[in-house]
């Protein structure tokens, strides 16, 4: 789990203006389990932060991903940022693109033996799977 200060200081090595807004931004992604869009961000962060611009959080976005500090992940197209860079598997719902995070502890496992079967050394995985969430299934079951 990444901490705020460590984000902050990171940003501030690479010489990038630490503002309020953009502390904002770090700190929403962190909390946040929604794995939001751009837009849901600048929504969220302009409650607090009314003059903040969609590309400034863009620009924080694209830094944060340069600097690995989030994920970017296409769900239906559409851009979605996750700051859990821990390895997880996500649970992406088809009707209402809600996304959750499992914590699978066999992710290792599944590793362990995809290492020993095909002789790679692996260094990364990401495994997704879709489905309907809990609110969403009961109009897809009879
Ligand atoms: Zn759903």
């Amino acid at each position: 789990m990444q901490q705020i200060e460590q984000i902050v200081a990171s940003l501030r090595d690479e010489g990038f203006r630490i503002t309020p807004q953009r502390i904002a931004i770090v700190n929403y992604l962190l909390k946040t389990e929604d794995h939001p869009s751009a837009e849901l961000i600048h929504k969220v962060i302009r409650k607090r932060y009314p003059m903040v611009s969609l590309s400034t959080v863009y620009k924080t976005l694209d830094l944060l991903k340069e600097k690995k500090l989030v994920n970017e992940m296409d769900v239906e197209g559409e851009a979605r940022f996750d700051a859990h860079t821990d390895e997880h598997i996500n649970i992406v719902c088809m009707n209402c693109g809600k996304i959750d995070d499992i914590d699978e502890d066999s992710l290792k496992e599944i590793q362990v033996k995809a290492a020993r079967k095909s002789k790679y050394l692996i260094l990364k995985s990401s495994f997704e799977l879709s489905g309907y969430c809990s609110n969403c299934k009961s109009k897809f079951q009879g």
